[in-house]
């Protein structure tokens, strides 16, 4: 029995997208760019999903920009802003994906910009205090702050930052990819700047993704070539990809509050089964224990150290996929750096769980076994002194 339950990372695609995909492999083969019917029909297409995006998240559609995937949206976003409008100051996190965090740390290299970070409590949830105070000290401000945490599962709240953006005359752009399909939110009633998403997140092909810039942002492109996307994104457009993205996005919106039912209630079985495992000093990372306050999906556990080994691996060589962030010091792996950024319990294993509607209860009880027989196989004195700690 093998069981995927590192859907943060990547997802299964739908077979109803893989359907909406297939006529763009096969007959529909025309390049979008080129004037006959063969090209007309593709072009039509990209133009049905821009339609379909833009009309899940309360946008117009001539606001949507198809690209590779979160990482080139963010990329766009960022740079796009800081160059066009010569933005010198930035405020961000440090729990912000690498797409974000790398490309602010080059531009402040490159002494384009100054960085603040915001301050976080020790659950990693944003200051807004602090935040307001950091706009206030500094004018023509870019924000970049993420809506769902891909590691620890943090909400952001986005309605309150676009409400401070707006005040302070900000620019503000958001990293959705963990939420988009997950969480409803209608741009009608935020102000946001920029926002971004990827297909393989919520059952979409991999290699897709979009950029929502609201229409009075037209910023420079960062992929030249023959003026495709209105010219904010060279490159002859992944059609098969975009096919994918928009069934994908359809049918993860369609069936949104399913869905978020059924993963909350895995999660919620899998926090009570692994607390009567027998398994000594567990804890929860950032908010993804509670219910209200991170994506359903998502779990970040801390366990004991194992004497030797790693529990990550060991799922791995039993057919469990998980993820590992920060491990324990008799292992060599790097740490997350957004464990590193938050109070979080130091010398333990980290594991994230990530869900979806594909798992089930039986996969959470298997999961459950195989940790449990991995911890009742450790010397009894390790356990003992992990539970007197
Ligand atoms: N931002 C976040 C929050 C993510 O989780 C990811 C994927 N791990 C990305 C950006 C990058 O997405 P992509 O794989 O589409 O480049």
């Amino acid at each position: 029995m093998e069981i995927y339950c590192d859907n943060a990372a990547t997802t299964a695609i739908d077979p109803e997208v893989a359907q909406a995909m297939l006529p763009f492999l096969t007959t529909h083969y025309g390049n979008p760019s080129s004037g006959h019917q063969a090209g007309r029909k593709v072009k039509l297409a990209i133009d049905q999903a821009r339609a379909t995006v833009a009309g899940i998240i309360g946008a117009s559609p001539d606001e949507i920009f198809f690209t590779s995937g979160a990482t080139e949206a963010n990329n766009l976003a960022l740079s796009g802003t800081i160059m066009t409008y010569e933005i010198s100051h930035v405020i961000t996190s440090k729990i912000e994906h690498k797409a974000v965090l790398q490309t602010l740390a080059k531009h402040e290299k490159e002494g384009d910009i100054e960085i603040s970070f915001v301050k976080l409590d020790e659950r990693g949830n944003i200051d807004l205090y602090h935040l307001e105070n950091l706009l206030r000290a500094n004018p023509r401000t870019l924000i970049s702050l993420m809506h769902g945490n891909n590691e620890i599962g943090n909400i952001t709240d986005i309605h309150a930052i676009s409400k401070l953006s707006q005040r302070y005359d900000a620019i503000f752009h958001t990293d959705t990819t963990q939420t988009i399909g997950k969480l409803r939110f209608d741009l009608k009633e935020m102000n946001i700047d920029f926002l971004v998403g990827s297909a393989h997140k919520f059952h979409g092909p991999k290699g897709v993704g979009f950029i929502y810039i609201n229409k009075n942002q037209r910023i420079k492109a960062q992929i030249l070539g023959g003026g495709q996307e209105r010219g904010q994104r060279g490159g002859t457009e992944n059609v098969i990809g975009i096919a994918g993205l928009a069934k994908a996005l359809e049918i993860a919106n369609r069936d949104l509050a399913a869905n978020h039912n059924k993963i909350s209630k895995l999660k919620q079985y899998f926090i009570s089964k692994v607390s009567i495992a027998g398994i000594p000093d567990i804890c929860y990372n950032g908010e993804s224990k509670s219910v209200e306050n991170s994506i359903a999906g998502i779990l970040n556990v801390s366990f004991p150290c194992l004497s030797q080994g790693s529990i990550v691996k060991k799922l791995d060589q039993q057919g469990i996929f998980v993820s590992g962030g920060s491990a324990c010091s008799n292992l060599t792996t790097a740490g997350s750096h957004v464990l590193n950024a938050i109070p979080c319990e130091k010398d333990k294993e980290n594991v994230r769980f990530s869900f979806s509607k594909f798992n089930t209860f039986e996969e959470v009880d298997h999961m459950i076994r195989s940790i449990s027989r991995i911890y009742h196989a450790e010397p009894s004195a390790l356990l003992h002194a992990a539970a007197s700690k």
